[in-house]
């Protein structure tokens, strides 16, 4: 079977830990300072419920609460990670926005979306708990994950989560 493309966005705001979990996933090890303000592309191969699939990240700069949404990212993507940091409501309140614009732009009720609460391993910095973040993707009918980006095991996990999202709305894989 060839291989299936498909190219996912990783959005959210500044300093959530967007560039970290993309090096994480593709690289295998944690970055400390990333250039906040490169946008870069990366790519991965990666295997889903025993199909290959060559995944394209897109790693934006970030978005904040007066951002309009970049139309660039609202064609040819297949999949969203709505990032934010359990260490910050602010971005809580920005990925929330995030969210609503995009269901804007592209007109579509159902998005692939996975909802990301990043930096776990700052639990006394936490201001966010897990019960708000998987009420707000649940209300989103999205998948909800929380993770840091020191550890490749639930990172791996998000970009799993995603293509999964990505495969459920295309209805190549069942929903459970
Ligand atoms: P971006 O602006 O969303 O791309 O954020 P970056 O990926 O550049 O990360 C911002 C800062 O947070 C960097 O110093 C990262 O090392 C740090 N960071 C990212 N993820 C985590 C995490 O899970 N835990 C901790 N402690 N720091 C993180
Ligand atoms: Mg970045």
């Amino acid at each position: 079977m060839p291989e299936r493309s498909r190219k996912i966005a990783v959005m959210g705001f500044q300093s959530v830990g967007k560039s970290t979990l993309c090096i994480q996933f593709v690289e295998g090890h944690f970055v400390d300072n990333y250039d906040p303000t490169i946008e870069n592309t990366f790519h991965k191969k990666v295997k889903v419920r025993g199909e290959d699939y060559t995944l394209e990240l897109v790693d934006t700069a970030g978005q904040d609460e007066y951002s309009t949404f970049p139309a660039q990212y609202s064609i040819g993507i297949h999949g969203y990670i709505l990032v934010y940091s359990i260490t910050s409501d602010k971005s809580f309140q920005v990925v929330q926005n995030l969210y609503r614009k995009l269901i804007d732009m592209i007109g579509k009720v159902h998005v692939p979306v996975v909802l990301v609460g990043n930096k776990t391993d700052l639990q006394k910095e936490r201001v966010v708990s897990t019960e708000e973040g998987k009420r707000i993707a649940e209300m989103w009918g999205a998948m909800f994950i929380e993770t840091t980006a020191k550890r490749r095991d639930t990172v791996s996990d998000v970009f799993t989560k995603v293509v999964l999202e990505i495969e459920k709305s295309e209805g190549t894989l069942s929903a459970d």
